[in-house]
């Protein structure tokens, strides 16, 4: 450390720089703090059935209500995962799923909730004893809550992440593979591990309608994702067209603007409501 080295040594670091660490610190102990003082919260994303058109899941996705302003996860996910916290804020993120799916118990017969994880929180050595004494905590089912992971967060360990998701799929809780297409691993690969769900990343979804290459991309997801058994959704979908693409390429569900965009608990518990009422448009007609 430079302070070691004394007043007269040369520092490595440039005034500029400075500036940036202190940032760097400053974030990390405000992310600290809005632990403690609860400034984080959850926004709940639907999801759709492509053929039925129904809301089949939700994805619960943190906000940081912090100086009047809402900050998005792109925004502090990567620091708290340097700094150490992330494992405290995907737990927090938890306990407050798990208690909010305690509250909308009778909303949500069918539908469950998935939660991001960080590579870093599953590969915690506590990991499924945490989750399991949340779940008994709020009395939650394991059909009720779904875990996406990237990709990545299976290299570190194989061995031991198939034991731990052996262990969280034997009280019922479902794996989706969040981000499909961004990591370099093979479905080949992933099959080795009990993973329920594809999520195709939303940069494919993007230019399906516009990139050749995408859609045979997509396509071909689909379709080695049914052959492994694997349920497939879509990312990002925000145009009717996109969704008649997905449909004649016969994608499962989706989510994207097109359909919802993140919600408030509120504005989430009115759209349960009529959640056996078709919401989606007639895809007949609608593609790319
Ligand atoms: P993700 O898990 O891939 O989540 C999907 C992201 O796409 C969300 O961004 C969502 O708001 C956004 N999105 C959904 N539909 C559309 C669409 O039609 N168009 C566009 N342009 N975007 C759409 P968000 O909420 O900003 O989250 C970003 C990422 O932060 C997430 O990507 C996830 O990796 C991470 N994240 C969110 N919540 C948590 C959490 O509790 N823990 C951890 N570890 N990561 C989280
Ligand atoms: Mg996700
Ligand atoms: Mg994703
Ligand atoms: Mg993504």
């Amino acid at each position: 450390e430079a302070k070691h080295l004394g007043r007269n040594r040369i520092c490595m670091f440039k005034p500029e720089m400075n500036v940036l660490v202190q940032q760097r610190l400053q974030m990390e102990q405000a992310i600290r703090q809005g632990l403690i003082n609860q400034e984080f919260l959850v926004v709940y994303q639907p999801q759709a059935n492509v053929t039925t058109g129904q809301l089949c899941g939700l994805e619960a996705l943190v906000r940081w209500q912090h100086n009047q302003q809402m900050i998005a996860p792109d925004a502090f996910i990567s620091i708290a995962e340097q700094c150490g916290l992330i494992t405290e804020l995907d737990f927090y993120v938890f306990a407050s799923v798990c208690r909010q799916i305690s509250h909308w118990h009778a909303e949500l017969t069918d539908v469950a909730i998935a939660v991001n994880f960080s590579a870093l929180s599953f590969m915690d050595a506590q990991f499924v004893v945490r989750i399991h004494a949340i779940m008994a905590q709020y009395q939650i089912r394991g059909d009720q809550v779904k875990i996406e992971m990237t990709e990545s967060t299976l290299m570190h360990d194989a061995n031991e992440s198939l034991l731990k998701m052996q262990q969280l799929r034997a009280v019922g809780i479902h794996f989706s593979i969040d981000d499909f297409g961004t990591g370099y691993s093979s479905l080949a690969y992933l099959k080795r591990f009990p993973f329920s769900e594809l999520k195709i990343d939303r940069s494919f979804i993007n230019d399906v309608c516009t990139d050749p290459d995408s859609a045979a991309l997509v396509r071909s997801m689909i379709s080695m994702g049914h052959n492994l058994g694997i349920s497939v959704i879509a990312e990002g979908v925000e145009t009717a067209a996109q969704l008649g693409f997905l449909a004649k390429a016969g994608c499962d569900d989706i989510q994207g603007y097109f359909y919802a965009r993140p919600l408030s608990v509120e504005v989430c518990w009115e759209k349960l409501q009529h959640k056996n009422t078709a919401l989606l448009l007639p895809v007949t007609g609608l593609s790319c």
